[in-house]
């Protein structure tokens, strides 16, 4: 492949059925906003959804459906920004789904965060024109989005009128089986000119009342030269405004409008007023192309420091590099003065409608060993909703804090209460809120930033109290039975969703789910470790604010001892307990009845069945744990337990589970493909990790991806090239590095940044080369293993170590 396709995405032909799956892998975004990639010169239709999505800004709606009133908050589609056509004289505005296309091409450049289209087309009257796009979101200023549109007669010359707007009618339609819930969420503010070529509209959304203004001006320039001519303002309703204007072309001229944007919102810090602060940014832009500079060196920063570069396998760098850009979209540095978390699809649609969910596990490691200042933005996320976590633990008996499941705006429970089953088109409870986990998940995730950065000055601060809080409620979740001497948890679900409750029960929840209990054992583990990190001072001011007594402390301990942890005479650990005496699915049948069975249980429950009654996952849960902890301390947590593990049980676990488990989540395959690297299974490791890149660019599980990206795909792909690929593993004060490089790959190379020094990795199948750059500020010396042998390295030196193979 051409070295510069290595950082393209490119589509040679216009595809209907297609448009939703790439707009969304188009989206351009910079952690403040994001917006789809979809054809500009199109209002929302059923094929094409320019929808645009702006970090932690949600709206909170009632909709009275199956005899209740239910409420959903969304991440609020914003006014559209991109919309821009023309017709020429009186004939039919442009739209690629509409004209007759001679000539298609949409790039997107992720190296310079550049969409690109290139399309020629044919009227009715044999008119031939092509247009040439590009389109950008600054990353640098996270305000301001810019269109550069070229119009070439080639066979013409005639009249033509442009059209812009901005629309500030659209609704949250991305996700048809919400389209029956309320998504009118923008009420009318005020809209009008400024300067001669310059439009502004403001909206508020109806119960969160925030203000978002957009401003745009528009510019033409022919052969460089500016020629704006009189431009005339349409409006449509009261949240719609245009520009119109008319001009002659010339036969193969070439016809620049630029279209400049800018967004600011009432929640934006420092600001008087969004309104003005948009007209005066957007005032201050001078053409395209010095917006465009400014953007591609920002974007050349962040690739300096976040490529992975991987030689001899042309797939797995392309969509590395996608993921890599989607996730740097979503959230940026910008983070650090927007109050927002990491939302599960992205910025990129409207599925799971936007919320912030545990998959930020799958994302932290990214940030912690890039850009550690925006994990730690996103764990403020969490501490600044830490009074409402501790309400809602009260409210469900427990003491601490206790995080919602889906995460909004305020950080209450957003997990609705009844679900669509899109296939069976009924309405059923959801209970997949009993989803403690999260709480622990974001600890995972403090203490892993603690481990690459060794940041103490945040622990002090916030992520003590934060820890703490989290396992304060972890203590309270368990309950110590004295027939068999062990702590039990009770109306949990892990993280495969299909198992709400045990058949021909009522109550929702399960008992003993093994991928809590071990991670509310190793919670309480880490948590006393961090008591011990903080100062003395510190120490005691902590445990008085959030009451946290010895007493308290002694019964962590004992957790740690004696939590349940069912295992069965085949060494394998059941999931939760009940587990066993479930049916076993007839897979093969269901497997040649239904051409995708990745979600089992809405095509069980369409057939009158229950999930909860068969052995059937829909993502890794007693698996969960060895993705995520080394099995070196799996074991520790097992031994002091009284039980004991090794690689044997995790292979049984793995061979049971897998027969078990339909994927119906993408993060399933993240696990499924770390932990086959574990065990040595090589063919199956590089299976699943195709099958990981293939998640959002393909869509494997049949239109999901156009409602938003799998972040936590996206995260857990780069995270298995770093520690399954490289085998770069960060253990207390050291670092390991046993890399596993597939047949046809022959050098992977990448940059960490740990504990303030930059370390460049470069491995190939023989040597590994590791060099530590200078930082006066931290220590000058890196403990690394490599080949079962510590070394310290220095500084400013580059080690080469030939690889024992
Ligand atoms: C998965 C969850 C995940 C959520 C959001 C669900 O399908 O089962 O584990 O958190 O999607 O991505």
């Amino acid at each position: 492949m051409e070295k510069n396709l290595l950082w393209k995405i490119v589509y040679n032909r216009f595809e209907p059925d297609e448009e939703g799956l790439r707009e969304a892998l188009c989206t351009l975004g910079n952690g403040y906003f994001g917006t789809r990639g979809a054809a500009t010169e199109t209002l929302p239709t059923e094929m094409h959804y320019p929808g645009t999505y702006i970090a932690g800004l949600y709206n909170r709606l009632a909709t009275h459906i199956a005899g209740r009133t239910i409420y959903n908050e969304d991440l609020v589609n914003c006014p559209n920004w991109t919309y821009l056509t023309f017709k020429i004289r009186d004939g039919e505005w442009f739209c690629p789904s509409t004209a007759k296309i001679l000539y298609y091409r949409q790039e997107l450049d992720m190296r310079n965060g550049l969409l690109l289209r290139k399309i020629r087309f044919q009227t009715r009257k044999g008119q031939r024109t092509k247009i040439i796009e590009k389109r950008i979101v600054h990353m640098a200023n996270p305000h301001l989005a810019a269109i550069n549109y070229s119009i070439i007669p080639e066979n013409y010359s005639d009249y033509i009128t442009v059209r812009t707007m901005l629309d500030g009618a659209v609704m949250n339609m991305n996700v048809e089986r919400y389209r029956q819930l309320n998504s009118h969420h923008w009420r009318a503010h005020d809209r009008g000119k400024f300067t001669r070529n310059g439009i502004y509209l403001a909206v508020k959304s109806s119960q969160s009342k925030i203000q978002v203004c957009e401003a745009a001006k528009l510019r033409i320039f022919v052969a460089d030269k500016e020629k704006t001519p009189a431009i005339e303002i349409i409006k449509h309703g009261k949240k719609v405004i245009g520009q119109e204007f008319r001009m002659f072309i010339h036969k193969g001229s070439r016809y620049q409008i630029e279209k400049t944007v800018a967004i600011y919102t009432s929640k934006d810090k420092g600001i008087k007023n969004p309104k003005i602060e948009a007209i005066n940014s957007v005032n201050k832009v001078k053409r395209f192309n010095s917006l465009l500079y400014s953007h591609q060196q920002r974007w050349q920063e962040l690739w300096d420091k976040f490529d992975v570069q991987i030689e001899g396998d042309a797939f797995s760098q392309q969509v590395l590099r996608l993921h890599i850009f989607h996730l740097l979209q979503t959230a940026s540095v910008h983070n650090i003065k927007i109050d927002a978390g990491f939302p599960a699809r992205g910025l990129h649609g409207e599925a799971y409608r936007g919320h912030v969910f545990w998959d930020e596990i799958f994302v932290f490691p990214i940030f912690n060993l890039h850009t550690p200042e925006v994990s730690k933005a996103l764990l403020m996320y969490r501490y600044k909703r830490l009074s409402k976590a501790r309400i809602y633990a009260k409210e469900n008996g427990y003491r601490g804090a206790m995080f919602p499941w889906q995460s909004g705006s305020s950080g209450k429970e957003e997990t609705q209460i009844v679900h669509l089953n899109p296939r069976s088109g009924k309405w059923g409870p959801d209970h997949s809120r009993l989803q403690r986990h999260i709480s622990f998940s974001i600890a995972y995730n403090i203490w892993n930033y603690w481990q690459a950065t060794s940041d103490l000055d945040f622990l002090e601060h916030c992520g003590a109290e934060l820890f703490l809080s989290i396992a304060q409620f972890c203590a309270s979740l368990a309950h110590y039975s004295s027939k068999d001497g062990r702590f039990h948890i009770q109306k949990v679900m892990g993280p495969d969703e299909f198992h709400e409750k045990l058949p021909y029960t009522s109550e929702a929840g399960l008992e003993d789910n093994a991928y809590t209990n071990l991670m509310v054992v190793w919670t309480l583990l880490r948590a006393e470790e961090i008591l011990y990190l903080v100062s003395d001072k510190s120490r005691t001011k902590l445990m008085k604010k959030i009451k946290l007594t010895a007493s308290d402390l002694k019964l962590w301990h004992s957790i740690t001892k004696k939590m349940n942890i069912i295992i069965n005479e085949d060494k394998i650990i059941s999931q939760f307990k009940g587990y066993f005496k479930l049916k076993d699915l007839d897979w093969i049948t269901y497997r040649k009845k239904y051409k995708s069975i990745h979600r089992m249980d809405r095509i069980l429950k369409a057939e009158g069945k229950s999930p909860d009654a068969y052995k059937v996952a829909k993502q890794a849960d007693v698996l969960m744990i060895f993705y995520l902890l080394r099995l070196q301390e799996i074991q520790d947590i097992f031994r002091g337990l009284g039980y004991s593990c090794d690689r044997k049980l995790l292979r049984k676990n793995y061979n049971y589970y897998i027969k078990r488990t339909s994927h119906g989540s993408t993060l399933s395959k993240v696990v499924h493909c770390f932990i086959s690297q574990l065990l040595g299974k090589e063919e199956e490791f590089l299976g699943w990790f195709r099958e990981v890149l293939k998640s959002d660019i393909y869509d494997t599980q049949g239109g999901t991806t156009p409602e938003g990206i799998h972040a936590g795909v996206m995260g857990g792909s780069v995270d298995i090239v770093i520690r399954g690929f490289a085998g770069v593993e960060l253990i207390d004060n050291h670092i390991k590095i046993n890399p596993f490089l597939p047949k046809k790959w022959r050098r992977l190379k990448f940059r960490l940044y740990y504990r303030k020094r930059w370390i460049v990795f470069d491995i190939r199948k023989t040597a590994i080369k590791v060099h530590i750059m200078k930082n006066k500020l931290a220590l000058p010396m890196i403990p690394v293993e490599i080949n079962s042998k510590l070394h310290y390295l220095l500084s400013g030196k580059t080690v080469t170590f030939t690889l024992n193979n």
